[in-house]
C-alpha cells in the first residue's frame, strides 16, 4: 500500500476555520491526502459532511457533489448522499464491502441505527478478525425504515471516518425470495444469507411410519432412492479434526425424514445459488450463507450433514451455515440449556463444515452468549461467523439511560405497552413482572436495567415500535430525541460498543493482536 504523505490535523483544522462551516466537530482519523487534495469528515449543525480541500481547479475537478467556498484555497462541503457514497467507494476502495468469510474469523455486528460503525471498528481493530458491519434483514429494515443501499452507505462512511482499511462485509440477512436477493445485490452487499425456514417441511419428523413411507414414495422414485442409499445408508461417516472426532450414521427412516424435510429447501438453495451467479457473474465476490436457525426444532448434525451433502452434489458451495443449536439462543441474553449437549453438537457441526467444503458455522442471535462462547472458540478450527445486531441497539439504550433518564423512562414505559404485540415476532421468555417500576428507580439506577435479562429482552424486541412511535399529531414520539442524544454523545456510544464487542471477542477466545 502506498502511503501518501501525512498531513497535519492542526493545520487542516485551522484552515477549515476560515470557511463559514459552523464546525461542531472534526474527525481527525478520516483526514487523508489523496491525489493532492485533502478529504475528511466534519460535523456541522446539519450532521456529518465530507469536506474536500485544495487548489481551486483540483477541487472543482473532483467528482464529489457539494457546495464550494473559496479563500486562499477552495473547500467543498458535501452531503453523505448515495451518489457521493459511490464516489467515495471509487476513490477509496476500502470503503466498499468485500467477501471475508473464507479467510477470516468474522463478526457480523449489524447496525440498526446507522451510527454504530466507528464503535464496532474500534473493537475489531484490536483482533485478527474482520467485521460484517452492514447486516440487516428485510424485517429489520421495515422496522427501522431503512433499506439495503442506506445500510451500506452508513457503514461506508463509518469506515472512512475511522480510516479502517482492512476490509469489511455487508450482509443481506435472512433473505427469503429472489426479489429480496436482487435488492440486496443491487445495493452492493458482499454476502447473502439465504433463509430456508419457509421451504422446510418440519412435519416430516412428526409423521407416523405409515405416513412417512407414503409421502416418501410419492416424492422419490426408485432410481433416486438408489442414489440416496448409496450416499447415506451404506456407510458410517467418520469425521476427525484437531478439535475432536465423531461418527454419524443414517438409518432408512431417518434418511426418509431428512429427504422430506429438506427436499424443497435443497431445490431452492440451488436455484438461489444460480440466481446469485447470474446476477453477479463472478460468485467469489459474494459470501453465501444458509440459515436454518429460525426453525421450530434444533438442527441435528444428521440434518446438517444430509443437507450439505445434497447441496454440494448440486454444485453449491457454502461459505457459512447457521444451524439452530440445541438449547435456546434467545435474543440479547445468555444461552439457556445444557452446556454438554451444546458442546457435543457444536463439535459435530464444526467437523461437518470442515469436511464438506470448509465453510464456517454461523452463530445467529449470537450476542451475549457468554456461557458458550469459549466452547465455540475452542471447537471452531478455522474460525466462525458470529452475528449480533440488536445488541448495538441495546447499547444505545444504555446510553439513553445514562444520559437522558426522563427519555429512557418514557421509552421503557412505551416498550411495556407494546411488548405483547412485539413478542409475536420473537421467541422470548421475558417475565415483565420481574422488571422494577422505572418511576421508583433513581436516575443512576436505570442503567442497571440494561444488565437484567427481562428488561434487556423488553427493549430488544420493541425497537421498531420505539423508533416508529408517533404523537397523536403524527410527529415522532422518541426518534428525534433519541438520535439527538446519540449524535451529541457519539463518542460515549462508540466507547460502549467498543467495550461490548471486545468482551464478546475475548470470551470467544480470540487473542488480541495483528493477524498472523
Ligand atoms: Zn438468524
Amino acid at each position: 500500500m502506498t502511503q501518501e504523505p501525512t498531513i497535519s490535523h492542526g493545520k487542516i483544522s485551522e484552515s477549515l476555520k476560515r470557511f463559514p462551516l459552523q464546525l461542531l466537530k472534526f474527525y481527525p482519523k478520516s483526514f487523508v491526502l489523496k491525489n493532492g487534495l485533502i478529504y475528511g469528515l466534519i460535523r456541522n449543525p446539519e450532521g456529518k459532511k465530507l469536506v474536500v480541500l485544495g487548489e481551486k481547479a483540483a477541487v472543482l475537478a473532483d467528482p464529489f457533489k457539494g457546495i464550494t467556498f473559496h479563500d486562499a484555497s477552495t473547500l467543498k462541503v458535501c452531503d453523505l448522499t448515495l451518489e457521493n457514497t459511490q464516489c467515495l467507494m471509487d476513490l477509496f476502495p476500502f470503503t466498499k464491502p468485500i467477501p471475508l468469510l473464507r479467510k477470516w474469523t468474522t463478526i457480523g455486528t449489524g447496525d440498526r441505527l446507522g451510527l454504530a460503525t466507528p464503535g464496532h471498528l474500534r473493537a475489531v481493530n484490536k483482533f485478527p478478525v474482520r467485521p460484517v458491519l452492514a447486516q440487516q434483514s428485510v424485517r429489520e429494515n421495515i422496522q427501522t425504515g431503512r433499506n439495503f443501499p442506506g445500510m451500506i452507505q452508513d457503514a461506508a462512511w463509518g469506515v472512512f471516518l475511522e480510516n479502517y482499511q482492512k476490509g469489511y462485509g455487508a450482509d443481506g440477512d435472512h433473505l427469503k425470495t429472489f426479489q429480496e436477493i436482487k435488492a440486496a445485490l443491487d445495493a452492493g452487499v458482499s454476502m447473502v444469507t439465504l433463509d430456508l425456514s419457509e421451504k422446510l417441511n418440519p412435519k416430516a419428523f412428526e409423521f407416523s411410519k405409515e405416513t412417512l413411507d407414503l409421502q416418501f414414495r410419492e416424492a422419490v422414485d426408485a432410481e433416486e432412492m438408489k442414489v440416496l442409499s448409496h450416499l447415506f445408508l451404506e456407510k458410517e461417516f467418520h469425521l476427525k479434526g484437531p478439535q475432536g472426532e465423531c461418527r454419524i450414521q443414517f438409518d432408512e427412516e431417518e434418511l426418509k425424514r431428512n429427504v422430506l424435510l429438506y427436499q424443497k429447501a435443497i431445490d431452492f438453495t440451488e436455484e438461489a445459488y444460480e440466481f446469485i451467479d447470474s446476477q453477479t457473474g463472478h460468485r467469489p465476490t459474494i459470501d453465501f450463507e444458509i440459515s436454518i436457525d429460525e426453525t421450530p426444532f434444533p438442527t441435528t448434525p444428521e440434518n446438517h450433514l444430509f443437507f450439505v451433502i445434497q447441496v454440494t452434489q448440486r454444485g453449491v458451495q457454502l461459505d457459512s451455515l447457521a444451524p439452530r443449536f440445541v438449547g435456546e439462543f434467545q435474543k440479547a441474553i445468555d444461552y439457556i440449556g445444557d452446556l454438554q449437549a451444546f458442546r457435543e453438537q457444536y463439535l459435530k457441526h464444526s467437523l461437518i463444515a470442515q469436511h464438506y467444503g470448509n465453510y464456517k458455522i454461523s452463530i445467529h442471535s449470537g450476542s451475549d452468549k457468554f456461557s458458550v462462547f469459549p466452547e465455540i472458540g475452542r471447537l471452531s478450527k478455522d474460525g466462525f461467523h458470529l452475528k449480533t445486531a440488536g445488541t448495538s441497539w441495546l447499547e444505545a439504550m444504555r446510553l439513553i439511560a445514562e444520559i437522558a433518564p426522563p427519555l429512557y423512562r418514557q421509552m421503557h414505559e412505551y416498550a411495556l405497552s407494546v411488548f405483547k404485540d412485539a413478542a409475536k415476532l420473537y421467541h422470548v421468555t421475558t417475565d415483565l413482572e420481574k422488571i422494577p417500576d422505572v418511576h421508583r428507580l433513581k436516575d443512576q439506577e436505570l442503567v442497571a436495567l440494561l444488565d437484567e435479562v427481562d428488561s434487556r429482552q423488553l427493549l430488544h424486541i420493541t425497537y421498531g415500535y420505539l423508533l416508529n412511535a408517533k404523537t397523536p399529531e403524527g410527529a415522532d414520539l422518541f426518534k428525534n430525541r433519541f438520535f439527538h442524544v446519540l449524535t451529541q454523545f457519539e463518542e460515549e456510544y462508540w466507547s460502549l460498543l467498543e467495550r461490548h464487542i471486545e468482551k464478546h471477542l475475548i470470551s470467544l477466545g480470540v487473542e488480541k493482536g495483528e493477524e498472523p
